[in-house]
């Protein structure tokens, strides 16, 4: 089944790809989308924003407004990261602060683990 761009103004946009029917019964019509941007439901940036102008708002409203700033302080700061060793051509995996610096080794089997979280790195 086609899943065609949700931009509203796909169908206005006349380019080639777009264009349909035969002579004297010419038409253009939204792209089917595969790949593309907005997990995959427009065909491009400019429909994307053409539904945000249409929509944005209301789909905030809809979901949630942030009313106060989100911080990013010590305790939420922490990503799993790795680091490349140039003398043996290994990595080194960890936990890291982002704003301390701090860093928690992990194997590979533990970084891979979307299971492995920082509370289980801190309980061994
Ligand atoms: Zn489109």
């Amino acid at each position: 089944m086609n899943k065609y761009c949700q931009g509203p103004k796909c169908h206005t946009y006349m380019t080639q790809d777009r264009k349909r029917g035969i002579k004297g019964d010419k038409y253009f019509q939204t792209r089917s989308v595969r790949y593309g941007y907005g997990d995959n439901n427009f065909c491009t940036t400019i429909c994307l924003g053409d539904w945000w102008a249409e929509h944005g708002t209301r789909a905030i409203d809809h979901f949630g407004r942030l009313h106060q700033p989100i911080r990013l302080a010590p305790e939420n700061a922490w990503i799993k990261d790795y680091r490349y060793r140039r003398d043996d051509n290994g990595y080194d995996h960890y936990f890291l602060n982002k704003l301390t610096n701090e860093r928690i080794p992990l194997t590979l089997a533990q970084y891979d683990d979307n299971d492995y979280t920082l509370e289980r790195a801190r309980q061994t």
